[in-house]
């Protein structure tokens, strides 16, 4: 049988293992941050209306510009930051994952690397290796947390060709102030990536997208995968100065956006109060879970996120397999007695509770 050592791999390529999330089909799923309520139903028929007139198009190759998309997500950015922003700065593609990858491509490469601050997205290094980019990770000071003069002299120190602070910080949940990305701003000559993937879940979002006047290295990525509970559309976008979207459009493949994933992401945009009516209840699940954990004596970290990053487990693995077990998914990542929890409905985040509660040594207040 022929297995993958056989073929001509590129060497940046071997060893590695691709992005592997369990998918699995349970009960409560919490492990990989969906927003676990849903569309509201009014705008689901608004969007399956305007997809049922898109289809009668689909015979066309769509707006490879994506301009009707690109101006609702300036209006929505604009809208919500306060910031006036216009459509040549807004990029767009298949999920953030896909406009991080637009960077790489244009910015990374060989010979070139991209650093960030680790625990961080898994996917990063992932993103690194497909692009031939040298990937560099820095630790996190004390409970994962960046000061701006730790930034500064790291990225002073390597000078990276691309350098992502991740803000609120997946995945630990760690808030990040404005005078971090300023001061890493300042300190090299690279593209600086700020990625707000989780920023509506914090109390009081504060986004790095008021920094990009006269910063023409820095871009804002964002995502609809979170808040506006449409993982499923595949839509990220990023916002920076027009040249740096210039570059973008030298690696994109022509009409990489859908025409149905356009019309979708733009009914969306439109009903953005609508679609983001969640994100409280969902913030308010976040800190019920927090009182819960910390109640029964785990440690759990600062988070603006819809998650949460739990330490104190004796045997994480044994937590993990037993909730499980019992229909509830979470997720375990290589930091030693800790375990990463989605907060999902009401219903969700109780049965995660009770489920902990029961196989916590010595809890109180359980009487069976
Ligand atoms: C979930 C997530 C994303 C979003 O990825 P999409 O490709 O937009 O679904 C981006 N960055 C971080 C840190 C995330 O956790």
């Amino acid at each position: 049988m022929v297995t993958l050592s056989d073929l001509p791999l590129r060497q940046s390529l071997k060893g590695q293992q691709p992005y592997g999330a369990p998918q699995l089909t349970v009960p409560v799923a919490l492990n990989v941050n969906e927003n676990t309520h849903g569309i509201p139903d009014e705008v689901k028929t608004e969007i399956v209306e305007s997809l049922s007139k898109a289809v009668a198009q689909s015979n066309r190759y769509p707006d490879r510009e994506f301009t009707e998309l690109r101006e609702s997500l300036a209006s929505y950015l604009s809208n919500t930051t306060g910031e006036s922003l216009n459509p040549e700065q807004i990029w767009a593609a298949n999920g953030s994952n896909e406009v991080l990858q637009h960077i790489l491509q244009a910015f990374g490469g060989p010979g070139r690397s991209l650093l960030s601050f680790t625990p961080t997205y898994s996917m990063y290094p992932l993103l690194a290796g497909g692009t031939d980019t040298e990937w560099v990770p820095i630790p996190r000071l004390e409970n994962y947390t960046l000061t701006p003069e730790y930034v500064a002299e790291t990225l002073k120190k390597h000078n990276p060709a691309v350098a992502i602070l991740c803000a609120p910080n997946n995945p630990t949940g760690t808030s990040q102030s404005l005078d971090v990305v300023k001061a890493a701003y300042d300190a090299f000559d690279g593209i600086l990536i700020v990625d707000e993937a989780y920023i509506e879940f914090e109390e009081e979002p504060v986004s790095a997208v008021s920094l990009l006047a006269g910063r023409h290295r820095l871009a804002v990525s964002r995502t609809m995968s979170k808040a506006f509970a449409f993982a499923g559309v595949r839509l990220g976008y990023l916002v920076a100065d027009p040249a740096l979207i210039d570059a973008l459009r030298l690696v994109r493949l022509p009409y990489h956006l859908s025409l149905l994933t356009q019309v979708a992401a733009v009914a969306a945009l439109k009903n953005y109060p609508l679609m983001l009516q969640s994100v409280k209840s969902i913030t308010q699940q976040r800190i019920r879970l927090a009182q819960a954990l910390t109640d029964l004596g785990y440690t759990v970290n600062q988070s603006g996120a819809n998650f949460l990053l739990v330490g104190g487990f004796a045997d994480a693995d044994s937590v993990f397999d037993s909730l499980l077990e019992q229909g509830i998914l979470i997720r375990k990542f290589n930091i030693p007695g800790h375990l990463r929890i989605t907060a999902g409905t009401e219903t969700e985040t109780t049965a995660v509770i009770e489920a902990i509660t029961n196989l916590t040594p010595n809890h109180s207040g359980q009487s069976n």
